[in-house]
């Protein structure tokens, strides 16, 4: 019987310490962190992300406002509400709910964003600074799933990780989190030869492809550290499940992170802790040069 990270338990108690911590900061600083979310059309999963981030704030006490957007919008007008907020001294994290329709340039409107305000992690500045080992916001998932290592106690230094997926949101950055902590790291995608092969050399195999099931039972050592990140429905129930087929790998795996309630919740809880970062930043910035 593998040891399951609760992401949701895990996040419930994150969440509270934060919350304490932010009930200090009216008197301290004057006023909470807010967090503005910019939500273009109402694609139905994008509109329930966007409900679980204005939840984990209202938890938190950060403030949090949600701007909708018809699916229309111009990319002028987009990086104009973007240039309002960076601009709002009382915005203190601007996150631009993905993907954004087709017309839109995505990389554009993220590196609009102030990168002092980017509490996703995604600006240019900040990836750059992650790949240079210098202080930056990290991308929210990647941490979490950090975060849930280190909670269950998982040694990552010299141990094998295989990550499969290399997008720029999950896989390339988890991969350089991992190989900061000193793991030795393989990267498999869609082009990997033999995947299996590859994915039982690992001590910890973390999982972002956006497949049902995608893993099974005989890809994975006996022991492993297992991270399901996928978010998908299985076409046979229509219920949400990882790209590891729990009830197949549990058995085998030491360590599993169950998919709903597993690395969904770290990701948002991520997001306030880089919202409440962003905010006291702000304010060191801005009481060094009243110095
Ligand atoms: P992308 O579609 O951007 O990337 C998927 C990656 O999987 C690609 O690198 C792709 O390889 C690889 N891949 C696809 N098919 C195969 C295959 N047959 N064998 C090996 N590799 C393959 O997805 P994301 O990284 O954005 O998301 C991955 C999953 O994680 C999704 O289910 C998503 O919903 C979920 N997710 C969950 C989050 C959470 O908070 N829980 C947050 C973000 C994502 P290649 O590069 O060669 O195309």
């Amino acid at each position: 019987m593998a040891k399951i990270i609760s992401g949701k338990e895990l996040s419930a108690r994150l969440k509270a310490e934060m919350a304490a911590q932010v009930a200090a900061f009216p008197e301290k600083y004057g006023r909470v962190p807010h967090l503005a979310v910019i939500l273009v059309g109402d694609d139905p999963a994008s509109v329930s992300y966007v409900t679980g981030k204005a939840k984990a704030s209202v938890e938190v006490g950060i403030r949090n406002t949600t701007i909708r957007r018809p699916e229309t919008i111009t990319e002028t007008e987009l990086l104009e509400l973007i240039a309002g907020l960076n601009a709002d001294p009382e915005v203190d994290g601007i996150l631009v709910q993905l993907p954004l329709p087709k017309h839109i340039d995505t990389d554009r409107v993220i590196a609009a964003i102030d990168r002092s305000k980017d509490v996703d992690g995604f600006h240019p500045l900040n990836v750059a600074a992650l790949w240079q080992k210098q202080p930056c916001t990290l991308p929210c998932t990647p941490k979490g799933i950090l975060r849930m290592l280190w909670a269950a106690g998982v040694e990552l230094e010299g141990r094998q990780a295989v990550v499969v997926g290399r997008s720029n949101i999950v896989g390339l950055p988890v991969s350089k989190l991992l190989l900061d902590a000193n793991a030795t790291v393989t990267m498999a995608h869609s082009r990997t030869s033999d995947l299996g092969a590859v994915t039982r050399q690992a001590d910890i195999l973390v999982v972002a492809v956006g497949r049902s099931k995608f893993i099974k039972g005989d890809m994975v050592r006996e022991g492993a550290v297992v991270i399901d990140v996928g978010v998908n429905r299985d076409p046979e129930t229509g219920r949400l499940c990882g790209d590891v087929d729990f009830a197949v790998v549990e058995p085998k795996a030491s360590v599993i992170t169950p998919v709903p309630g597993g690395v969904g919740p770290m990701t948002i809880c991520c997001l306030m802790e880089n919202t409440i970062e962003c905010f006291l930043n702000r304010h060191e910035a801005d009481a060094a040069l009243k110095k």
